[in-house]
């Protein structure tokens, strides 16, 4: 049997080793902490699986869904984006409904990347944007985000080359893994820049609803002439702790939206009714619960900086998303500092090289985890300091 290239090429998950070495050390009863999973520990809240369990009884739901979306969700959604950001969608040709924001991110580089066109990818960033254009059969030219520059990319230092071959942009804030947001004049940049060389734009923005110390985070939308040169990808799995039911949207530009929806109508047939209407559950519903999760993180957040920066490790609490971005300490690359704390203290961290080769020199605590691991980890953390510093003793 021959598998396609398309396959075979795929790069192995990069994270491989360290969780292969993670599940030696359980299966020895040896207990592990994982700070390495990003998928929110709380519960759907009630009223929106109430709904979904009401609507999977009825039996117009058992039949094929609509493959677009049921309209109510689209104006659900338009709804939402009027009342959160003040942006005014037309619910059917600037809004689509998505198995996940991650199957929309990858289908639509299918709809925009020819073999040998090029994507621009942040790096560090969510892996699909580069693999989805990978399997398009495009390559992709990795932006740095570097600390020097709020983990923004420098779009000034993009090649004039890279730039005419470009035939998509990808964009992240607030960012998965640096946390890092960003406002208004340096999206006014990227519409700049998007316009010139005609690069259509996909901002990924699944965190905007979680977000700290009062910090409101954007929407890519809000920008003058955004929708002209670009769409945003939105999911409902980290506002509601929905990744199970995999339902998410992507709005804006009519031409990349209807594109999307095209490829989409010959791969599969729509989401799950039932779950469709959970989701406008959601969005309709009471919008306390993202008060008292986010209450929650930030907690987390506090505790796991401090707890950092008390080992000599530097990390700054982000201001948005579940993740802290922590620098490794001196001595160490990010894989052999994880490998270390997962060896000496039971405690797992994912590598910021995970991420792309910028993430070299960090890794990603997740705040996903419940408070009693939080807690014992982060007391093992500590265990962690104390032996270092009575290594580092012995040896003066
Ligand atoms: C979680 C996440 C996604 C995927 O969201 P789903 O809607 O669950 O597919 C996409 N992008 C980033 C940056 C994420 O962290």
């Amino acid at each position: 049997m021959k598998v396609a290239k398309r396959i075979v090429n795929l790069p192995p998950y990069l994270f491989v080793d360290i969780l292969k070495k993670a599940a030696e050390k359980r299966a020895k009863g040896e207990e592990v902490i994982s700070f390495a999973i990003g998928d929110p520990d709380l519960p759907t809240p009630s009223h929106i699986i109430d709904r979904l369990c009401r609507e999977a009884q009825n039996p117009e739901n058992h039949r094929y869904p609509e493959s677009a979306g049921l309209p109510e969700l689209h104006k659900a959604i338009a709804e939402w984006y009027k009342t959160r950001f003040d942006v005014i969608l037309d619910p059917d040709t600037e809004v689509l409904p998505i198995i996940g924001a991650k199957e929309g991110i990858a289908h639509i580089t299918f709809c925009f990347i020819d073999p040998g066109d090029v994507a621009l990818v942040p790096d560090p960033g969510y892996p699909v944007y580069s693999i989805g254009t990978m399997l398009a059969g495009g390559e992709s030219y990795y932006m740095p985000l570097r600390e020097k520059n709020g983990f923004l990319p420098d779009l000034n230092s993009i090649p004039g080359d890279i730039l005419k071959k470009a035939k998509l942009m990808w964009l992240n804030y607030p960012n998965m893994p640096t946390g890092a947001v960003a406002d208004t004049s340096f999206y006014r940049k990227v519409v700049e820049l998007a316009g010139k060389y005609s690069i259509p734009v996909c901002h990924d923005t699944p965190y905007t609803e979680v977000a700290y110390d009062n910090y409101q985070a954007m929407s890519f939308m809000q920008v003058d002439g955004a929708r002209e040169v670009g769409v945003e990808f939105h999911s409902f799995s980290k506002t509601y702790n929905m990744t199970g039911w995999r339902i998410g949207m992507v709005v804006g530009n009519a031409e990349m939206i209807k594109a999307l929806r095209t490829l989409k109508s010959n791969m599969d047939s729509g989401i799950p009714q039932a779950i469709q209407y959970a989701a406008i559950e959601a969005l309709r519903g009471p919008q306390d619960c993202i008060e008292e999760h986010n209450y929650i993180y930030q907690r987390r957040r506090d505790l796991v900086v401090e707890m950092l920066n008390d080992i000599g490790i530097e990390a700054k609490p982000p201001k948005a998303t579940l993740y802290v971005w922590a620098k490794v300490p001196e001595g160490y690359t990010s894989a052999e500092f994880a490998e270390d704390l997962l060896e000496q203290v039971g405690v797992l961290v994912t590598p910021g090289t995970g991420f792309g080769p910028s993430g070299e020199g960090y890794v990603r605590l997740s705040l996903t985890i419940p408070d009693a691991g939080l807690v014992k980890g982060l007391s093992k953390m500590a265990g962690w300091r104390d032996q270092k510093t009575k290594f580092k003793a012995k040896r003066t």
